[in-house]
């Protein structure tokens, strides 16, 4: 692994052993430990994800996949219309990590789902 100047800055209050641990993996490891990491999340009991239902939306389906989770949701307009409710739409969220060690939540809008899906 070369050191370039592009190299991200590792999130404040992480272990140097697990950053350097980590600088060693190629892409696939990578991608290997974050499924573990999600994984041993989810064994902590923490959602890495806010994929909580607001007011005016239902959550139908949450699947974990290798690098995003993939939410299929319905919205419903705050007064009701004939159409209600909206979608369902799919999405595909992301958590993309900020340099100041937070995490940032990115929803990519995929399109309408087909009813009985
Ligand atoms: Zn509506």
């Amino acid at each position: 692994m070369s050191e370039s100047a592009d190299r991200p800055t590792p999130p404040e209050g992480l272990p140097p052993r697990v950053t350097e641990a980590l600088s060693d993996c190629s892409p696939g490891e990578l991608r290997k430990a974050i499924v573990h990491a999600q994984e041993l999340l989810h064994y902590h009991g923490e959602a890495e994800l806010p994929v909580e239902a607001e007011d005016h939306e239902d959550i139908l389906r949450v699947t974990e996949h290798e690098g995003y989770t993939e939410v299929v949701k319905e919205f419903r307009c705050a007064d009701g219309c004939d159409e209600c409710p909206h979608g369902p739409y799919l999405y595909h969220v992301t958590e993309e990590p900020q340099p100041d060690g937070s995490h940032k939540v990115h929803w990519s809008f995929m399109g309408t789902v087909q009813k009985g899906e």
